[in-house]
């Protein structure tokens, strides 16, 4: 079979990963002319990535984005693959036996350590970790989070930290509203946390999360916000960053943050401490955290650019029982596949994945955050995918992409039916979905989540034909 993309023998393209990216670039192909089979492939059984499992409960809004995902896996050609694990179910190999192209959005599922003395105590978590666990995301299911502690510590000033802030400073009666999952909602029913300290390395210019974030930890209903007016003074090197840049996001978050400033505490019960210029030095405890060495820090050029802190010499003692370190995702590779673990990105040009030598991996792709870094919002990834899917096209026309020299669906199909895997297909989704809705609707509540692989695949049942779940494309 050629790669033409003619009807009789169409493009065919496996994505994996069924974030944001992966979906956009899944449109971008159906958005071109040549015929194309998209497998999209997820090793949970539930699509979308960190929609369901990074998005924040009480940001139910942004997950209607999902309603875009629906409308492409309903178009002709496009079939989901769920609960089946590159690497473990099927090779890179074998993919590329059956494939014209395999496109990787596998995002950034691991963290960035701090490298601190104490940073393994107990008590001392990823922030990723937290996200995963109130999200329902199965790895973190049976995690456990001492919310006995009053005092807790976020370590980033990232839109990551403001959700973990956000999250701990909610009230139940707005948590029950959101689609939080079971049993952190129950955890954090029972919460003593008091005051949550964010802690930004550098200045609120430098800060990376975006103004409409900021702004939502002013108007919580159980939390005030505090903010040091004499931390928001800017140095003559931001002042000047500041003259000459056209980006508006630092001017906008300055502007709310002195505002913030300005409002007196009201008494909540909980406070959001936002703290700048501080860096942990070391985490103490005995046997677990009790308290964070912070180092002050004041801005010095860096070698681009941009600002980076320097340490004044200067320290302060805060009393902290846990601590989440929200310091930025880290993509994992796949196992056969060109990966530089010092960026956590596959290396690439376009989208191309690139082999050591420098020239491209033939007929290999990266999309979203294995291709660029943990960075931007959910709508990046849409032309970040077009680039990619751009490169793809320009290759198959050109007759670069390799030659597929299995037989087409029904290989893939016998080969995980052969290993046992027990395929869930969007339909298959459809379902869980449902269910996951009727189940919330009896609570009162948007879903109940399922959180665990054993449970979603048994209120599933076995698999149609062969243990490979879906219908309607062959
Ligand atoms: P991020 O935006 O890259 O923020 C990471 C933060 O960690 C920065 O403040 C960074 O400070 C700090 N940091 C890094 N290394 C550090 C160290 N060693 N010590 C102290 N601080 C350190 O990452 P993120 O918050 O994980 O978010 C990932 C992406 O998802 C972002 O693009 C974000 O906007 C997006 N996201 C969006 C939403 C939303 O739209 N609501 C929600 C969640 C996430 P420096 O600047 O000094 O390096």
């Amino acid at each position: 079979m050629t790669a033409n993309g003619s009807a009789p023998s169409p493009l065919r393209v496996a994505i994996i990963g069924s974030g944001p990216s992966g979906f956009y670039a899944a449109e971008a192909l159906q958005k071109q002319d040549a015929a194309v089979e998209i497998d999209m492939f997820d090793r949970l059984p539930t699509p979308f990535g960190l929609v369901r499992g990074g998005v924040a409960p009480d940001h139910q809004k942004i997950k209607s984005v999902t309603r875009i995902y629906d409308r492409i896996a309903s178009h002709p050609g496009f079939r989901f693959l769920g609960n089946v694990t590159i690497g473990e179910d099927l090779t890179r190999d074998e993919l590329r036996r059956h494939y014209n192209a395999i496109i990787y959005a596998v995002g950034a599922p691991a963290d960035r350590s701090l490298g601190v003395p104490g940073e393994l105590l107990a008590g001392s978590h990823a922030a990723t970790e937290f996200v995963g666990w109130y999200n329902g995301h199965p790895d973190y299911r049976d995690r456990t989070f001492d919310l006995s502690q009053e005092s807790v510590v976020v370590v980033g000033m990232g839109n990551v930290a403001i959700d973990v802030a956000r999250v701990l400073a909610r009230t139940v009666d707005e948590l029950v509203k959101t689609d939080i999952a079971p049993h952190a909602l129950e955890a954090l029913r029972e919460s003593k946390v008091r005051d949550i300290y964010m802690l930004g390395r550098r200045g609120p210019a430098q800060a990376a999360f975006t103004n409409p974030e900021i702004k939502e930890l002013g108007e919580l209903i159980g939390a005030d916000i505090v903010v040091s007016p004499a931390e928001l003074e800017l140095d003559e090197h931001t002042l000047k960053y500041l003259a000459e840049t056209e980006e508006r996001e630092a001017e906008k978050n300055l502007r709310t943050l002195e505002h913030l400033a300005t409002i007196p505490r009201s008494g909540k019960p909980r406070r959001i401490h936002v703290r700048f210029f501080v860096s942990p030095l070391e985490l103490h405890g005995s046997g677990r955290v009790e308290r964070v060495l912070l180092g002050k820090n004041r801005l010095v050029p860096g070698t681009n650019a941009d600002l980076r802190a320097e340490a004044t010499g200067e320290t302060e003692m805060l009393s902290a029982g846990l601590v989440f370190r929200s310091v930025g995702y880290l993509g994992v590779g796949v196992p056969g596949v060109p990966f530089d673990s010092r960026s956590g990105i596959m290396p690439n040009t376009a989208g191309r994945v690139l082999s050591p030598s420098g020239a491209p991996s033939v007929g290999e792709y990266a999309v979203g955050w294995i291709k660029r870094g943990p960075s931007g919002v959910i709508g990046t990834n849409k032309p970040d995918a077009v680039e990619t899917v751009e490169a793809l096209l320009e290759d198959a026309g050109a007759g670069r992409l390799p030659v597929v020299v299995e037989a087409g669906r029904a290989g893939i199909h016998r080969l995980l039916a052969e290993r046992g895997t027990r395929v869930v297909s969007f339909d298959d989704w459809r379902a869980l979905d449902a269910l996951e809705r009727s189940l919330g609707a009896a609570a009162g509540r948007p879903r109940l989540k399922f959180t665990r692989i054993a449970e979603m695949l048994g209120a599933l049942g076995p698999g149609r034909s062969q243990g490979v779940g879906g219908t309607h494309h062959p």
